[in-house]
């Protein structure tokens, strides 16, 4: 709580948000709307991405990868350069299947207990001089250069809510800008209830990740939903049913939605919900832009 009210002082704005989504949870819901059509989207859009953070995510890509695209979804993979390079064979084959890859960073940012499958956040660009993030970054983007041939173009910071101060979020984005980087989704939904489902800030168009419906300050994810919550996939499947049902409306809007492989590959209930979003996905950032201009 101290660490909130510190947070606040410094970024009232942020602060702001937070207090709309917790106690207005519907009115932070339509405020997202109005935001959508002032970014002049026109419909619902889907981008789905997969933070691929351990061997244990590399483990199951392959195969999950190959289930959605049948299903008519085309992920982005956001992996750190270290699991990359850890699993180069598996990773080339979905990129050659198209597949589009996000520089997520080089440095592994996640331990896994091989024994109980827990894993615990290890690297923080908060916590590290910027002249070695700016490093991790430049080798993040050699190693998918290297191994999989791709120029990336889109970026992820490792770890939501850890590196978010507006200083530190302008020194990133002019960072990725200098790089030739148009994209980078490194932001919690409290950004997109600030300044909607996508913003432009040094030259980076950002897009900030979605949150609950019933909780919008809340990421919707697997990390927050199934990991730190009841183990169980319930809560995700009922927020992405209520996001479907809004979606299936025609509301414009754009669901970005992030994922850890290792905790949905196997479950087929969240495989199935989430191909029932083909008809809105947008495949990638740059479409999402291109059809909120031309929409
Ligand atoms: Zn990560």
């Amino acid at each position: 709580m101290i660490d909130k009210l510190a947070k606040a002082a410094r970024d009232p704005g942020l602060a702001w948000a937070w207090a709309y989504s917790r106690w207005m949870p519907q009115r932070a819901v339509n405020r997202s709307a109005a935001l959508a059509r002032r970014a002049g989207l026109r419909q619902p859009l889907f981008i789905l991405s997969f933070d691929c953070d351990t061997d244990a995510d590399s483990a199951v890509v392959g195969a999950m990868h190959a289930r959605l695209r049948s299903g008519g979804l085309s992920p982005l993979y956001a992996v750190a350069g270290e699991v990359l390079a850890a699993a180069a064979d598996d990773y080339r084959a979905i990129a050659d299947d198209g597949a589009v890859f996000l520089n997520h960073g080089y440095r592994r940012h996640a331990a896994l207990d091989p024994d109980s499958g827990a894993v615990t956040s290890t690297y923080f660009y908060g916590a590290v001089s910027a002249a070695e993030w700016q490093d991790d970054i430049r080798q993040g983007d050699a190693a998918i250069g290297d191994i999989l041939g791709q120029r990336p173009d889109g970026y992820r910071t490792p770890h939501f809510a850890s590196f978010e101060s507006l200083r530190d979020l302008m020194t990133l984005w002019r960072f990725l800008s200098e790089l030739g980087y148009r994209y980078s989704s490194s932001t919690r939904p409290l950004f997109g209830l600030r300044y909607g489902p996508f913003f432009t800030r040094a030259g980076i168009v950002e897009f900030p990740v979605s949150g609950c419906l019933s909780q919008p300050g809340q990421i919707l994810d697997s990390w927050g939903l199934i990991r730190s919550g009841d183990g169980t996939s319930r809560r995700l499947l009922n927020e992405l049913q209520g996001y479907l049902a809004m979606m299936e409306t025609g509301q414009p809007g754009l669901l970005n939605l992030y994922l850890d492989p290792a905790d949905v590959a196997a479950d087929e209930d969240v495989l199935t919900m989430l191909t029932r979003f083909a008809p809105f996905t947008a495949g990638d950032f740059a479409s999402v832009l291109g059809r909120a201009a031309h929409g």
